[in-house]
C-alpha cells in the first residue's frame, strides 16, 4: 500500500494488485499489476493504471496481426496504382496470362525482361516495341507494367508516398502538365522521375508544336537523368528514328535509344482490323442482317 497526495489538504491510499498467471503454452508468466485507489465509502475503487506483460503467444499474434494489416495496407495501395489516371483505362485488365502467343519469341523476351526485374532497374534498361498498328505492342508494353505492379505488391515494405507505374500517352501528360503552375509542373516531372516504370504509348504521333516538344524533352530528360526504367511503344520506324524532323527531336530520340537499348520488333496482322470485323459480325448478329 502506498500514499499519494492530491493537493495539500486530501490525502488518496493507493493500492497495486498483481495478478500472476503461467501461459500453459510458452511457460512464461503473464503479469498483469493494476494500481487502483483504496475502497470509497460505496466500496469503489478507481483504476489509476493498469501494466500488462504477455507471454510470448501473445506477442507473437499481435505481431502478425500488425504486419497482415500493413500488408495489406501495402496492397491497396499498389492495387490503386493500376486505377489511377495515368494508367490508361484499356491496359487495366491486361495481364502475361491473357497472351494469345502469336509472337512467341516477343512473349519470351518479355517475361525475361519481368524475371530479371532487379538487372534491368539497375542497369536502366528500357524496351522499346516498334511495330505497325495493331500488332500487339501495347498488350505486352501493359503485361509487363502490370507484372511490375504485381512484383511491388508483394514487396512490402515499401514507401507508401511514392508513385510506382505509369503507362499513359505523351499526350496524356503534356495535357496535364498544361494546367500546372510551374512549380507543380516541376513537382510532377519529380515523380515521373521517380518512378518504378513509366510506359510511353504510342510514342510519335503527337508530333506538333514547340510546346509539345519542349515538355516531351522535359519528360524525356526526367527519366534520364533518374536512370529509371522507360518504356515505348511505336509505329515509327527506325528510319524515323534516324532522320528527326529537328534538332529538338533528334536529342529526345538520341536519349529514347540510349534508354531503350532493348529494341522489340512486334510484327503480324493487325488485331485491330480483327478486332472490328468481329464486331461488325456481332452487330449483324445483333441487327439480324445477312452478308
Ligand atoms: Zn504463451
Amino acid at each position: 500500500m502506498a500514499t499519494i497526495s492530491g493537493g495539500s489538504t486530501t490525502t488518496v491510499e493507493i493500492t497495486t494488485k498483481t495478478n500472476v498467471l503461467t501461459c500453459a503454452v510458452c511457460k512464461e508468466v503473464w503479469l498483469e499489476e493494476v494500481i487502483e485507489t483504496e475502497p470509497d465509502a460505496d466500496g469503489n475503487c478507481k483504476i489509476l493504471s493498469v501494466v500488462k506483460k504477455e507471454c510470448a503467444c501473445i506477442r507473437e499474434r499481435a505481431q502478425v496481426h500488425y504486419e497482415k494489416n500493413l500488408l495489406r495496407e501495402h496492397q491497396i495501395y499498389v492495387e490503386t496504382n493500376r486505377t489511377g489516371m495515368f494508367f490508361i483505362s484499356r491496359f487495366r485488365d491486361i495481364r502475361m496470362s491473357h497472351d494469345d502467343l502469336r509472337n512467341p519469341e516477343v512473349t519470351n523476351q518479355c517475361k525475361n525482361y519481368v524475371a530479371n526485374w532487379a538487372s534491368v532497374c539497375e542497369k536502366n534498361m528500357g524496351i522499346l516495341f516498334r511495330g505497325p498498328v495493331g500488332t500487339g505492342k501495347s498488350f505486352h508494353a501493359a503485361a509487363i507494367a502490370h507484372a511490375v505492379i504485381d512484383m511491388k505488391k508483394r514487396k512490402y515494405p515499401s514507401s507508401h508516398n511514392e508513385p510506382m507505374v505509369y503507362m499513359t500517352t505523351v499526350s496524356t501528360l503534356i495535357l496535364y502538365m498544361s494546367e500546372l503552375e510551374l512549380h507543380r509542373k516541376k513537382w510532377f516531372l519529380g515523380r515521373l522521375a521517380m518512378l518504378d516504370l513509366l510506359v510511353l504509348d504510342d510514342f510519335g504521333i503527337e508530333r506538333g508544336n514547340e510546346y509539345t516538344l519542349e515538355n516531351l524533352g522535359y519528360i524525356i530528360d526526367a527519366r534520364y537523368n533518374s536512370q529509371k526504367p522507360l518504356i515505348i511503344t511505336t509505329n515509327l520506324s527506325s528510319n524515323e528514328f534516324k532522320n528527326p524532323p529537328n534538332i529538338a527531336y533528334k536529342r529526345i530520340f538520341d536519349r529514347i535509344e540510349e534508354m531503350c537499348g532493348l529494341i522489340i520488333p512486334v510484327r503480324g496482322s493487325s488485331r485491330r482490323l480483327e478486332i472490328a470485323a468481329k464486331k461488325q459480325e456481332d452487330a449483324k448478329k445483333l441487327l439480324g442482317l445477312n452478308d
